[in-house]
């Protein structure tokens, strides 16, 4: 983590006058794994801000997730579904997995329901399903994250389904969303086309 000062102008470049680091993460700088997951959150965070404007909530969960990392107590994948997760919920644009998004009716208690990145939402079989199954598990530890409890969730028990279903299914609502330009979106979601959420 850096001091800087800095002095901004007009263009996109600004004048840096004096920097000095306030804290090292030294574990993260030396693992491969660690920095890799560290530079996809911050892609994800890039998308997210407009330029120059400061947020201290998106500011608090990238030290947060430093800090995880560099204590190394969860695994990276998980950290990085979990951060991802919640960066999406702080900035307003977490996917509804609790009701079928066509006609709002609620999944049975417990059982899996079919989720669509393209539209953001739960589609039920009725309302002609969608392209990525969650299980209610898996459902329930994303909306934890969304909703601000990413640390807990990141240090939760999670089986390796939950999270590959979990990843494959955010990575695509990532892509979606976020990655692509407005207006560009595709019009149907294709799961072949979804990139692992560890993966640059
Ligand atoms: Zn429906």
């Amino acid at each position: 983590m850096l001091h800087a000062e800095l002095s901004l102008g007009r263009s996109e470049l600004g004048n840096l006058h004096a920097a000095q680091v306030t804290r090292a993460f030294p574990v993260i700088l030396r693992d491969l794994a660690r920095m890799t997951v560290a530079g996809s959150a911050f892609s994800l965070l890039r998308e997210l801000l407009p330029e120059r404007a400061p947020d201290q909530g998106l500011f608090a969960a990238a030290l947060g997730l430093l800090e995880e990392l560099d204590a190394a107590l969860a695994e990276p994948l998980l950290l990085l579904l979990a951060f991802q997760a919640h960066v999406l919920g702080l900035s307003g644009f977490a996917p509804r997995l609790s009701v079928c998004g066509a006609c709002g009716k609620h999944p049975a208690a417990g059982q899996s329901a079919d989720f669509d990145p393209a539209r953001g939402y739960l589609v039920c079989q009725h309302c002609g399903g969608g392209a990525y199954r969650l299980r209610a598990s898996t459902r329930e530890l994303l909306a934890q994250a969304f909703e601000g409890e990413w640390r807990q969730v990141a240090h939760a028990a999670w089986d390796a389904a939950q999270l590959a279903e979990a990843q494959a299914a955010l990575g695509a609502f990532i892509e979606h969303r976020i990655d692509r330009p407005a207006g560009k979106q595709a019009h149907t979601a294709n799961p072949r086309t979804s990139r692992p959420s560890g993966k640059p």
